[in-house]
Formats: structure tokens, C-alpha cells, sequence
């Protein structure tokens, strides 16, 4: 290398779940280029819009660079020991007024592994509670529960690179194209390649063109559409019926439940053609290697788990998972590190390695390592946590990374819970929606500043590298939760993110052989991998699930519709979901290059619709929902089915997330962003 040449850093993509392995290049302490790793194990060479381009935010004036603390109803600039010395004593004064309990944290796919170990860490043994959750909770808390409860694990069942080999490949309530590119076009290859594929999504997503056939179900009914694919493979004998002997539970319930689930009867429920949902399920049956792969059109629904839990049925059905007939089930994580933060223990229920917080088994392992009891009734889940602030009995919040009053749905009441609760911390890089309601806003560094992990959407380990300084004042968030641990008069350990990955392993088997050592020298390690001297496991249960009986168990849940319908009032669907060039609330994307080439948020609609309520394309539209009002600019579009529009969730400005309600999974708290009641007029 010549003494000239530009400095370059390995590391992993901070948008997307995918997980792409980035060489950052750098000039006198500036980011030049971000280049695709042509070895990057899941990426191959290739990056998509966000990761490539997205990093002008760094050097935005709009950058955080010192605390800020609010006086007399300001945010002022403050020095770092002042701030901490205000965190410390709010947080005294919320255990003192109300106990541990009264005091909850957000941690969130935006920090490393070592990063949200050390946030449940800080709530459990400084604290003293479990009020720790993360944005898993509005994404794929369904997976995480509803793959355990069939098959043992929270985690995809596949490595991308055997999806990859699947000769039919079933894609639900996914946009790959845009939301993950990169897999988008690893899919395409494969379909270009000769594979079958069967689209479920309500919008004609960008890989429905190439689909064999392109289900489109109302929004809110994919249980009734599971089951009627289910049906299909039962009673045309499409199913491995050693498998469901050998491996498999629950095999009488479901079948009697799917007598219920004819074709023609699932028609009704979901509007997808009883010829289409035939010819998806001989596709899928018939196939030798199938594959299921699904992202939030599944999960973030009143009845996500359940959506899971029938789509995993599929793979059972056809001995598909967990042996070499097939490449299960695997969700699209829509964030970076959204997989890494719910293994690392920022739950409320579940320690590090999943292990419940309720089992004194578990505990006394954690106990043994942090040398303090470990509370043992589970906390808050996040909108329970804004329910209590509402109430009063919240008294302190910590949001580390996550922009609620952007993201979570019927954000006007996330904002009213921030401003009843006394004291709300923000780890932020901008001064956003969330921040602006905060008394204490701590800048912290971006993905591109910061040591350590990140799991990807299949559950693979990869470092994460500084390849430029934080701008300021801006620290780690790893460094920050140290920062307000001493000021606490604590001491958590843990020195460097590295010691925290090494100290999680020794609670939770299934990462006792990862390390930051390991990484350096192996590129990406998959968990589980209990063993440093062992791969880890990137197909699970070849052997057996992971389930107390050892089996994949079947679910037959019945189903039961959306929280919300069309009707007079509100005459639309609204569904929503991202966008190519932009990432969750845009806070990053929005800020260079990246909003020129897309650079407004819009109302899709079918021209059908646009018509009957006179908007005609790039109108000024107002939309509102029983819950909210939102401003977008209509797109008309046959993308969108008729009765139905999308909108993304970039552009907090529109406020989209005012429309969306707090209906919610039953089992997890996951938000209904797929079917919200709208309608729509011209300003
Ligand atoms: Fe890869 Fe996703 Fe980053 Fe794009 S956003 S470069 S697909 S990890």
C-alpha cells in the first residue's frame, strides 16, 4: 500500500438487515466513498443506494455535538458532567418517587450487540428492573415469538446462501427490492435462474413482476391465506408424511381446522382468487427445495403471531425445514441490528440467549455473572411503557437510538406519554421528533463511528468499525451507558465492547464461541455457536428442533380479522412500508445525497380510487385515520390495489404515523401498521 493511498475500514451496513460488508474510504478524517466488499459473505460485491451513499449525515451542520439539557422549556448545550449529573439524579428521583419499576429504556437496532447488552445490563443490575425492550417490538416481535413456539429458536431457519439454492421460493408481505435490496436482487438472480416464485403481498411489489403467481390478499387477512395454502397441500397430498410422523406435532388440530379453509371459502376472506391460491400451493408443494422468505406484511398485524405461526406451517407440512428438502422460513429484519438487539436481552422477558426472565434457572445463570439478583417479574413491553407514562406510573424513560414520536404508530399519544413522563433521556444524533419532547438529549455516535457487532437477518455475527471520528462531543452509546452507570455510582463492568460480547457468551451458551478475536480473523459467524473452535450453525435443526419435545410443532390458530375496515368514513386501507432510498425515519437518508433521489413522501393510490375521490397525480392530499391527520402528495399508481394506499414512514413531517393505531399482535404488542381505515381529500 503506498503511503498515499486512502485509508479504508472494513465493516457492516447500519440501514438494512441484510447486513452488506462495507470498505469505508476515508480522507483526512472524511468519508470519500463506501465500496461493496466483494467478499462480503452475504452481499458478494454489491450494495444498495442507502449503504453506498448515505453517508452525508455525518457531516451534517444538524449533527449533535454537545449534550443539551432543557431549562425554562429549552434544550440549552450543557457539558457532559453536567448532563450526566442531571440523568443521575432524574433517575434517583424516578426510583425514589415510584421504585425500580418506575423507570424503563428503548434500546434499538441503531446500537451494536455490546451496545444493547449493556442497556439491559445497566436496567437490570443498576436499575434493578426489566423495563428494557426494543424496536424489535414493532417489527419482528411476532417472528421471534411465533418461530420459537413452532420450531425452538427466535432466528431464521436458513442461511440466505441456501435460500439462494431453493427451486421454488414463496415471498410474503415483503419488498426486497427496494426495502433490502440486495437480497431483492440475490432473489431475482435465483427466479432468473430457473426458480418457481409466488408473490403474497397486497402490492405489486417489484419481484411480483417476475412471479409465477402474485397473491394479493386484502391486508389483514394472511392467516385465512396460510390456511388456505395449507388446506391445498393437504388435501392433495402434498406434504412429507414421514417427516410430520418422525419430526412434527399437532398434526390432527390443524387438519381439522383446515377443513374450514377451502379455496373458495378463502376467497371469500381474502379476495386472492381460488384458482391462484391452487396453483401457489402446487408450486410450493411440488417443489423439491422450496423456500419461504417473509418480512413485516406478516408480522405487524393485530394477529402477527399467528400470521408466523401459519406461514411456518407450510414448511412443516412439507418436511422443508430442518432438513435438506427444503430452506424453511426466514424473515426479512427491515434494521440492521433489529435480530442483535432482542439476542443480546433488551426485552423485558428474556435474558441474553432468549432465556426467560421468569425462570430462576436462567436468572441465577446471569446472577452468577453479574454478581447481583436479577428482578424477576418481566417488564414493560415499549407501548406498555408509554400506557404507564400516560398514567403516571412511568417517571423516568431512556430512548437510546429510536425515534418513537417517527416511528411508533399513533404517535400523537407516544408524544403525549413523553411529555407526561418527568424525565425523558435521548441517545440521538439528531435533534429529532423524539429528542425535541426529551429533557436530556446525549449525542452519540453513528453506525460508521463505533466498535463492535451486528447481527444480520440470518443471523450471522460481523464487526462493526470506527472509520471516522464522532463529530464534537459525541460518544458511543457503549461508552454513554458506562458514562451514566458511574455517574449512578456504579460500576457495570464490561470495559470494552469486545469484554461485553465475551461476558454475554458466558450467560448465553448459544454465543460462548463468538468473539471480537474470532470475528476479525472469520469475516461473519452465524449463532448458534456455542463452541469457539466449531462454525457456527448456519441451517438449524438438522438434528432436532429446538423445542422441549424436540418436534416442529404446528399451530391452528384460527383466523380472525384486522383491527380495523373500510368503511363510510374512512373508505381506505392504508398500509405502510419503505421506500429504496431511505431508511426507517430518514434522520440518516434524508440528510445527503439520497434525498435528491427521493425526495418527498407520497400517498399511492389506484387510479380507480383517484378517480371516485377526484386527486389527480401529485395533488396536495390530506389523510386522516380515526387516530390522526398526515399530509402527502398523491401518487397514482396500479402498484396499490384498489381500496387500498401506501405510504412510507421516511418523512416525519407528513406524519403518517399519526393515521396508524394502537391496535396490536395479541401475543407480542407488535403495532397493526398494515390495515389502518382512512380517507382522503385534496387541500
Ligand atoms: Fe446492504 Fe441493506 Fe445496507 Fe443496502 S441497506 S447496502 S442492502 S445492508
Amino acid at each position: 500500500t503506498s503511503a498515499h493511498a486512502p485509508a479504508a475500514t472494513r465493516t457492516t451496513c447500519g440501514y438494512c438487515g441484510v447486513g452488506c460488508a462495507l470498505d469505508v474510504v476515508t480522507a483526512d478524517g472524511e468519508v470519500t466513498a463506501v465500496l461493496p466488499a466483494r467478499d462480503g459473505p452475504v452481499n458478494q460485491g454489491h450494495a444498495c443506494v442507502k449503504g453506498r451513499f448515505a453517508h452525508g449525515y455525518l457531516t451534517s451542520p444538524e449533527r449533535l455535538t454537545c449534550p443539551l439539557l432543557r431549562r425554562y422549556g429549552r434544550l440549552e448545550p450543557v457539558g457532559w458532567d453536567e448532563a450526566l449529573r442531571h440523568v443521575a439524579r432524574g433517575l434517583r428521583a424516578a426510583i425514589g418517587a415510584g421504585g425500580a419499576d418506575a423507570v424503563a429504556a428503548i434500546s434499538s437496532a441503531r446500537a451494536t450487540n455490546e451496545e444493547n447488552y449493556l442497556v439491559q445490563k445497566f436496567m437490570r443490575v443498576v436499575i434493578g428492573t426489566n423495563n428494557v425492550d426494543n424496536c424489535s417490538r414493532l417489527c419482528h416481535s411476532p417472528s421471534a415469538a411465533g418461530l420459537t413456539a413452532s420450531f425452538g429458536l427466535a432466528g431464521g431457519t436458513d442461511s440466505f446462501d441456501d435460500v439462494e439454492r431453493a427451486d421454488c421460493l414463496l415471498v410474503v408481505g415483503a419488498n426486497p427490492v427496494e426495502a433490502h435490496p440486495v437480497v431483492g436482487a440475490r432473489l431475482l438472480r435465483r427466479v432468473l435462474r430457473g426458480a418457481k416464485l409466488v408473490v403474497a403481498d397486497p402490492r405489486a411489489v417489484g419481484l411480483a413482476l417476475h412471479a409465477d403467481v402474485h397473491l394479493r390478499p386484502r391486508p389483514g387477512t394472511n392467516v385465512a391465506l396460510f390456511h388456505g395454502l395449507a388446506h391445498v397441500l393437504l388435501t392433495e397430498g402434498l406434504v412429507d408424511e414421514e417427516f410430520l410422523r418422525e419430526r412434527a406435532a399437532g398434526l390432527p388440530e390443524l387438519a381439522e381446522l383446515l377443513m374450514d379453509y377451502p379455496p373458495d371459502l378463502v376467497e371469500d376472506i381474502t379476495g386472492v382468487p381460488a384458482e391462484d391460491l391452487v396453483a401457489a400451493a402446487r408450486l410450493y408443494g411440488r417443489a423439491r427445495q422450496p423456500a419461504i422468505v417473509y418480512g413485516l406484511g406478516v408480522t405487524e398485524h393485530l394477529h402477527g403471531t399467528d400470521g408466523v405461526r401459519s406461514l411456518a406451517n407450510l414448511a412443516v407440512l412439507r418436511g422443508a425445514v430442518g432438513t435438506d428438502r427444503g430452506y424453511g422460513v426466514n424473515p426479512l429484519r427491515g434494521q440492521n441490528n433489529v435480530q442483535g438487539a432482542s439476542d443480546m436481552g433488551a426485552l423485558p422477558d428474556l435474558l441474553p440467549g432468549y432465556g426467560k426472565v421468569a425462570d430462576p434457572a436462567v436468572r441465577s445463570r446471569a446472577e452468577a455473572v453479574w454478581g447481583v439478583p436479577v428482578p424477576e417479574r418481566p417488564g414493560l413491553r415499549i407501548p406498555d411503557m408509554f400506557a404507564a407514562a400516560r398514567a403516571g406510573a412511568l417517571r423516568a424513560l431512556w430512548v437510546i437510538g429510536e425515534d418513537v414520536c417517527a416511528t411508533d404508530p399513533d404517535s400523537n399519544r407516544v408524544a403525549a406519554a413523553l411529555d407526561a413522563c418527568p424525565l425523558v433521556v435521548c441517545n440521538e444524533l439528531f435533534l429529532s421528533e423524539t429528542a425535541r419532547h426529551a429533557d436530556i438529549v446525549l449525542p452519540v455516535a453513528s453506525w460508521l463511528e463505533k466498535d463492535g457487532t451486528f447481527v444480520n437477518f440470518d443471523r450471522r455475527f460481523q464487526r462493526v468499525r470506527p472509520a471516522v471520528p464522532s463529530p464534537g462531543e459525541a460518544r458511543s452509546d457503549f461508552d454513554v451507558v458506562h458514562a451514566v452507570a458511574v455517574a449512578m455510582g456504579s460500576d457495570i463492568g464490561c470495559p470494552t465492547p469486545a469484554d461485553a460480547l465475551a461476558e454475554c457468551g458466558r450467560i448465553a451458551p448459544v454465543f460462548a464461541g463468538l468473539s471480537h478475536d474470532r470475528l476479525d480473523r472469520e469475516g461473519a459467524v452465524p449463532w448458534p455457536c456455542p463452541d469457539p473452535d466449531r462454525p457456527g450453525e448456519a441451517k438449524l435443526y438438522k438434528e432436532r428442533f429446538a423445542t422441549p419435545d424436540g418436534r416442529a410443532h404446528l399451530a391452528a390458530p384460527p383466523y380472525l380479522p384486522p383491527g380495523e375496515h373500510p368503511h363510510d368514513d374512512y373508505p381506505l386501507l392504508l398500509v405502510t412500508g419503505r421506500r429504496w432510498a431511505h431508511y426507517n425515519s430518514g434522520s440518516m437518508t434524508r440528510r445527503g445525497g439520497n434525498l435528491a433521489l427521493d425526495p418527498v413522501d407520497f400517498l399511492d393510490l389506484h387510479p380507480d380510487d383517484a378517480a371516485r375521490y377526484g386527486v389527480r397525480d401529485g395533488a396536495q392530499l390530506t389523510v386522516e385515520s380515526r387516530h390522526g391527520q398526515a399530509r402527502l402528495i398523491a401518487r397514482v399508481s396500479e402498484q396499490t390495489a384498489p381500496g387500498q394506499v401506501f405510504s412510507s414512514f421516511h418523512f416525519p413531517a407528513s406524519g403518517v404515523n399519526r393515521l396508524t393505531s394502537s391496535h396490536a399482535d395479541t401475543v407480542t404488542s407488535c403495532p397493526e401498521y398494515k390495515v389502518t381505515a382512512v380517507r382522503v381529500r385534496v387541500r
